[in-house]
């Protein structure tokens, strides 16, 4: 838990959100703005700044996280979909707070801007 980090609050249950899914390890929940039909952020409950910040057997973690990720889009109807993870500032990183971005129900463009 990271003093003032909202993502650590999240995971605490201490803000409330549409959760989709959470386990010992990570939570999956809406994201409050939406930027495709189903927008979802799987977060480890454990403070990871970001990919930046893995260490040693963070790996097991991030896999899980992005199986999580997978399953729950397609529980959710959607079979392509998109992951994004943002680290730093000028990447559009805004929550310190490891999160994967789940994005899916309409068509993707690429590059991405
Ligand atoms: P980033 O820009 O750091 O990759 O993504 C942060 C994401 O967190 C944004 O898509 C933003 O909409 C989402 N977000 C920020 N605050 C909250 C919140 O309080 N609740 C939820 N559900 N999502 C949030
Ligand atoms: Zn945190």
């Amino acid at each position: 838990m990271v003093a003032n980090c909202l993502f650590c609050k999240i995971a605490k249950g201490e803000i409330p959100v549409d959760k989709l899914f959470e386990d010992d390890d990570l939570v999956a929940f809406r994201d409050i703005a939406p930027q495709a039909p189903l927008h979802f952020l799987v977060i480890p409950k454990r403070h990871l700044a970001g990919p930046n910040g893995m260490v040693g057997g963070d790996e097991f973690l991030i896999g899980k996280i992005m199986a999580a990720g997978a399953r729950l889009a397609r529980e959710n109807g959607v079979e392509s979909f998109r992951f994004v993870v943002n680290e730093g500032a000028e990447a559009g990183q805004t929550v310190f707070h490891f999160h994967l971005h789940v994005l899916g129900g309409r068509a993707m463009a690429w590059p991405p801007g």
